[in-house]
């Protein structure tokens, strides 16, 4: 399991450099994350001023 991004994003890019592996990428209109990057250490989820990142 990976953490999630969902459609709530308003891509503002908080959580890009919250991710220690660099598992957060920007998409063509929301961010997305790597699921066979992401280590779900959790750190991006407090980033995101609207919740939208959230783990499965
Ligand atoms: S849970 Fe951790 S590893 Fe996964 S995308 Fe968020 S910051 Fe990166
Ligand atoms: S912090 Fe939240 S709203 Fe901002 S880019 Fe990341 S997922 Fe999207």
């Amino acid at each position: 399991m990976a953490h999630k991004i969902s459609s709530d994003c308003i891509s503002c890019g908080s959580c890009e450099s919250q991710c220690p592996v660099n598992a957060i990428v920007k998409g063509e209109s929301i961010y997305t994350i790597n699921a066979e990057t992401c280590v779900d250490c959790g750190a991006c989820v407090s980033a995101c001023p609207v919740n939208a990142i959230s783990s499965e």
